[in-house]
């Protein structure tokens, strides 16, 4: 059996248990329904599975720091110094920044991080929805950190500080918060990043501090006047958490595929999403897009949804025995885990979405 250590992600689980029922009682209060059953557990999943797949990938990530970091760190830190934690967080905000636009800017690395906008909702859930795919090339772009001789410890802590402040500004509750708006990230500066309203496309790409956006040009405020539209414009009709972070991936190959030259396959990848070989790139306006949709408006039968929370459920235990058992398990055994980890979403997620389809056709 192996052993069980208590790992500060293991902590952070109860927290957002907490934050997602406290925002989904207090929506009900307001009189307002900012939560949808099915599109709440698929995004719990996703992140579940997200842990799974990172919980490994973040282990490469944290080894090739500090490989780079023990043989071309330049500095020495003072880990008892506010100036060290401070420094490093803003870097990583800086480099997470662009982490971000790249993801949106460049389509193989928006294949990855699209997974986070796939839902029409806004809310804690959202917040986990965190792609499987990015893990790969993420950490190349903190190298300058590693590079300066910033200890890898620094680096995986205010990582996780970077990530946590997050989850709070995935919320239609807060409205705006006045001089904050001009420093930090918050809900409403976030919700117009997750908008598909034209003025939404590309704004707001920062973590903590929204002055990078507004130092580069990419800063929205949040337009009373026109309610955000949230999601894809080409909707993701999949409740499958394996999917979700799979369909543009095949999209982008088959594109590949139909093109007649190198030059045009290359671009499909390094490019800009709406790229287009007849030169025409510009992002479609959302007017082309049909507002309604069948496959949300038809009511998730009773057994898919029981069978989504029990799943959840199910899956929450596995993960916080997983995190915690990690340490003391072979590599091969991690990769295992994880493997049956998407296995069992690919299934189960696969039935979910047959479920609502064939609700459709009665
Ligand atoms: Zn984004
Ligand atoms: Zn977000």
């Amino acid at each position: 059996m192996p052993e069980f250590v208590l790992s500060p992600n293991i902590l952070v689980v109860p927290i957002l248990i907490v934050l997602i029922v406290l925002e989904f009682g207090l929506s009900r209060l307001m009189g307002r329904s900012v939560y949808s059953f099915q599109d709440s557990i698929t995004s719990i999943n996703i992140g579940i599975m997200s842990q799974f797949v990172n919980a490994t990938g973040a282990v490469i990530s944290a080894f090739m720091y500090a490989v780079i970091e023990m043989k071309y760190g330049t500095f020495e830190w003072n880990l008892a110094s506010p100036v060290t934690w401070i420094f490093a967080l803003l870097l990583y905000d800086f480099m997470y920044y662009w982490v971000h636009r790249t993801g949106h800017e460049v389509n193989m690395f928006w294949a990855a991080h699209i997974t986070h906008h796939s839902s029409d909702e806004f809310n804690f859930s959202t917040a986990l929805r965190q792609a499987s795919t990015g893990f790969y090339f993420k950490w190349v772009f903190y190298m300058p950190l590693a590079v300066l001789g910033i200890p890898v410890q620094v680096f995986v802590v205010v990582g996780l500080i970077d990530l946590l402040y997050q989850v709070w500004v995935h919320t239609r509750l807060v409205g705006r918060l006045g001089w904050v708006e001009y420093v930090l990230v918050t809900p409403s500066n976030h919700r117009v990043h997750h908008g598909k309203n034209d003025y939404c496309i590309d704004k707001n790409y920062g973590g903590i501090f929204c002055t990078w956006d507004r130092l580069f040009g990419t800063y929205a405020d949040e337009r009373v006047e026109e309610p955000i539209v949230y999601g894809l414009k080409k909707k993701l009709h999949s409740w499958n958490p394996v999917w979700s972070n799979l369909h543009y991936w095949s999209e982008m190959f088959k594109k590949a595929g139909e093109q007649d030259n190198w030059r045009n396959k290359l671009m499909c990848f390094f490019a800009e999403p709406a790229w287009s070989a007849d030169g025409n790139s510009a992002p479609k306006p959302l007017a082309q897009f049909p507002a309604t949709d069948d496959f949300f408006a038809s009511r998730t039968p009773l057994r898919v949804k029981l069978s989504g929370l029990a799943m959840t459920l199910f899956s929450v235990g596995l993960l916080v025995f997983y995190l915690g058992s990690k340490q003391s398990m072979s590599a091969g055994l991690q990769i295992f885990c994880a493997t049956a980890a998407v296995c069992s979403f690919a299934f189960v997620g696969y039935f979910w979405t047959q479920g609502n389809k064939k609700e459709l056709q009665r």
